[in-house]
């Protein structure tokens, strides 16, 4: 192993901004002059309470969360929500409708099914899930519970450029690869969630930002750990939260404002999909996945004509210094993840490396 950092385009967990990493090396053994390490650290400490109660002031400042909504940092991944919606929320009516748009909300309409009526309101699979479907293809039950859809289609590469209109039907969303991307009217949505590994902090947290007012509803036999509820109650410690992610998540929002805030961010990100976007587009060797309109400015998903020349593509981006920019099985092809830590410079060269390889191939 080299001593250089490289340009890490994974898909989660991905990279985190180096100045925040230099910051957390800084204090990793003594943490302000506590003795000891954030991972160290007993949850119920003064020290620890302040780093918890400052980020999520800071979390709730960045993304502009109203005051009848609570944010929660747990435990389980993004995927452990699949199933603590429907218990949470299901109950209402008993149905609930998905709009399944890519890998991850196929799994969590899959999971909820276990739990009550569930409809498809929408499915892009008649095309590989290669584009977000319109407000006009969605069909959500007036008395469905909650309508659910995910964000960002991270396998996919694509991104949903408007807030689905539901008629009052308390709008659920994973946003675990566009958080903190974009500008968010969270007083449109019922439920928010999002797994930290993608674009805010190391894997193990996870942020589920909940109306309070749909909270309390939940099938009696929800597991106790799973009840946004007693975790509301709880300001999320109703057992050890995720600590160390809960730090780190601090020190990212820090490097966000930074950045001018979401509305920074989200300039800053766009440009950087851009760019890449017209260099494929541009180029004579390379197609994208995604359809126009639909693409993502978190994952983008790129193929030339054959496997054996996307193979060749991502052997020497690896010798160029890149990692991880196979696609991911489903898709094939690449994938290159340009999370908000991903500088600008990351991408500048892989629009060079692109362009070279379009050349000489
Ligand atoms: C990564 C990802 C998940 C799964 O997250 P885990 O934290 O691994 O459970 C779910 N949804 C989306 C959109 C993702 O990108």
């Amino acid at each position: 192993m080299g001593n250089e950092r490289i340009y890490n385009f994974s898909a989660g967990p991905s990279m985190l901004p180096l100045e925040v990493l230099t910051r957390a090396g800084a204090e990793i053994t003594n943490y302000q002059g506590s003795g000891m390490s954030v991972m160290e650290m007993s949850h119920r400490s003064k020290v620890f309470q302040k780093i918890f109660d400052d980020t999520k002031a800071k979390f709730k400042k960045l993304m502009n969360v109203p005051d009848d909504y609570e944010i929660l940092f747990l435990q389980g991944g993004a995927s452990t929500q699949f199933s603590a919606i429907p218990l949470n929320l299901i109950g209402a009516t008993g149905k609930a409708d998905y709009a399944v748009t890519g890998n991850f909300s196929s799994l969590a309409y899959k999971e909820a099914k276990k739990y009550g009526d569930i409809a498809v309101a929408v499915s892009s699979e008649d095309q590989d899930h290669s584009y977000i479907p319109t407000q006009e293809q969605i069909v959500v039950r007036p008395d469905a519970s909650y309508f659910y859809y995910c964000a960002n289609n991270t396998v996919y590469g694509t991104e949903w450029q408007y807030v689905p209109e539901t008629g009052g039907v308390p709008l659920v969303c994973d946003m675990s690869s566009n958080i903190c991307s974009r500008q968010v009217d969270i007083s449109k949505y019922g439920v928010i969630f999002a797994g930290a590994q993608k674009n805010l902090a190391p894997a193990g947290l996870t942020i589920v930002i909940v109306k309070k007012e749909l909270a309390g509803h939940q099938d009696p036999k929800t597991p106790l750990m799973l009840t946004w509820q007693t975790m509301i109650e709880k300001d999320s410690m109703y057992n050890t939260p995720p600590c160390w992610c809960i730090y780190i998540l601090g020190l990212v929002l820090d490097w966000l404002e930074e950045q001018g805030g979401i509305p920074g961010m989200e300039k800053i990100k766009h440009g950087k999909a851009q760019m890449l976007y017209d260099v494929i587009d541009n180029s004579r060797l390379f197609t994208c996945a995604a359809q126009p309109g639909s693409r993502s400015d978190m994952n983008v998903t790129f193929r030339s004509a054959t496997p054996e020349l996307d193979a060749k593509f991502v052997a020497e981006s690896v010798e160029a210094g890149f990692s991880n920019l196979k696609g991911h099985r489903k898709v094939g092809g690449m994938r290159a993840s340009i999370y908000n830590a991903m500088p600008v410079e990351g991408v500048e060269k892989l629009c060079s490396f692109i362009q070279a390889f379009d050349k000489n191939n």
